[in-house]
């Protein structure tokens, strides 16, 4: 026998003699090929030092590993390492597509994996040395990527809580803009906008109407009571009409001491119906100060109604609506007269010269 192994005689030590003979043989310093040389050596199997030792000088690793695995199958494991070492690539590369596809802000954790995967690719470095690595380093970025995703939870929940409180603001903002302070009642602008959304549903215009009321005389109360019983008045007047009509109806305070309500699934009866009822309420509630007994009232109103139908437009109903308040003033106040064509303002005679 010519191979290294026959010349075992010469070397002064075994450990000496078989990495001597691994280097002469071209064969990786690697633990399974120093064991499997080790057995070689001691002859712990005459077979296994044979076939050792007929690999010659140009044993590749796979043939070793075939030895070894003939002769201590428990160790050389090489198959099934390499196999999990495909399988995970596979499963990182994909892992790595969905995490680029995400476009998430972990690009970290995306960098750690990129290099664990260029790794476990380069085929240099032993399975086993490969699977630790990987694992070192998935678990550092796992953790990473745990106390990132904490903190994400973490800001998005702070920011949620902070555009709730934008929100909230930019809602009491809204209400604010659009109620009267006076009464609580929407204003003249809330107004506005809901008069020219009555013209985008056609379909509703026969069951949809305009009422305007007036406070008859409520300058002679501010003459008689001054300004501030005026005001309290006022509030007490929207929230008699407000209580007298159900919840759906909308009403607003449109000036002074002129109201607007949009009643919409009742036809030109039906409206009429509820028009005297805030009327007739209003007309019925005392107005008595409980501490000096003086009697304000009886506080009346007079309204005018009309059908979206019976106008082309929002301005149209309105004015409608207003005539046929004139035409309650005009007709003596405290009452509630429908429009009707061919009912006029007439500019000559303000209702003003009918006052009693
Ligand atoms: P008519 O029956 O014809 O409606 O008589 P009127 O006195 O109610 O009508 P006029 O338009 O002559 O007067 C309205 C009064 O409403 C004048 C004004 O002093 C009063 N007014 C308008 N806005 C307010 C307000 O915010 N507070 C108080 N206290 N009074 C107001
Ligand atoms: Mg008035
Ligand atoms: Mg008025």
């Amino acid at each position: 026998m010519n191979t290294p192994i026959a010349q075992k005689v010469q070397a002064p030590d075994i450990a000496a003699q078989v990495a001597y003979a691994m280097r002469i043989m071209g064969v990786a310093p690697i633990p399974r090929n120093y064991e499997l040389f080790y057995e070689a050596y001691i002859g712990s199997s005459p077979k296994l030092t044979r076939e050792v030792a007929a690999l010659g000088n140009r044993a590749t690793q796979e043939e070793l590993d075939q030895i070894g695995r003939q002769f201590f199958g428990h160790h050389h494991r090489a198959e099934a390492i390499d196999g999990a070492h495909s399988k995970l690539s596979s499963q990182l590369e994909g892992l790595l597509q969905l995490l680029r596809q995400e476009q998430t802000s972990l690009e970290s954790y995306n960098q750690l994996l990129d290099e664990t995967y260029s790794r476990i690719a380069n085929k240099n470095n032993t399975s086993a040395e490969i699977i630790r690595g990987a694992i070192n380093v998935l678990s550092t970025a796992t953790g990473d990527t745990i106390s990132q995703g904490k903190e994400m939870v973490e800001t998005v929940t702070q920011r949620s809580r902070e555009m709730d409180v934008v929100r909230r603001e930019l809602d009491e903002y809204k209400r604010i803009a659009n109620t009267d302070s006076l009464t609580q009642l929407s204003n003249r602008r809330a107004f506005d906008d809901r008069l020219a959304a009555i013209y985008d549903n056609a379909m509703l215009h026969n069951v949809t109407a305009l009422v305007l009321a007036d406070i008859d005389h409520f300058k002679k109360i501010n003459d008689t009571y001054g300004h501030p019983v005026g005001d309290k008045i006022l509030a007490s007047v929207g929230s008699i009409i407000r209580a007298s009509v159900r919840k759906d109806v909308f009403i607003a305070r449109t000036g002074g001491e002129e109201f607007a309500m949009i009643v919409e699934g009742n036809n030109q009866e039906e409206v009429m119906t509820i028009a005297e009822r805030i009327r007739t309420t209003l007309e019925h509630t005392p107005f008595k100060n409980s501490k000096t007994g003086v009697n304000y009232g009886p506080i009346t109103i007079s309204l005018g109604l009309c059908m979206a139908s019976e106008a082309d437009g929002p301005a149209e109903l309105y004015s409608k609506a207003d005539i046929a308040l004139y035409c309650a003033k005009n007709g003596g106040r405290n009452r509630t007269m429908p429009f009707e064509d061919g009912m006029k303002k007439d500019f000559s005679k303000s209702w003003l010269i009918y006052r009693k």
